[in-house]
């Protein structure tokens, strides 16, 4: 199946522009943001799954309309409508 990402590797620049966190994976180019299907809760869990280290999804501020996956040092899940 598919993926879309939204949203990859930024630069400091763009990172700002978009309102992304100060340390945000995206500007290491391990983060990403995926849209599309399937659903937002299905790729955080199947990311759990999987071994991702940074999971944010649905019910975590911002993350309604997409699920972002990244690799960080340390393990930051959030993901609460989908019971993660
Ligand atoms: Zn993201």
């Amino acid at each position: 199946m598919p993926l879309y990402i939204s949203s990859g590797f930024r630069s400091y620049a763009c990172n700002n522009a978009v309102g992304g966190a100060a340390g945000s994976r995206h500007l290491y180019g391990d983060g990403v943001d995926l849209t599309g299907s399937p659903s937002f809760c299905r790729m955080a869990q199947q990311a759990r799954y999987h071994g991702f280290t940074n999971i944010l999804g649905p019910g975590y501020p911002a993350h309604d309309d997409h699920t972002h996956l990244g690799n960080s040092p340390s393990q930051s899940w959030s993901a609460p409508s989908c019971g993660i």
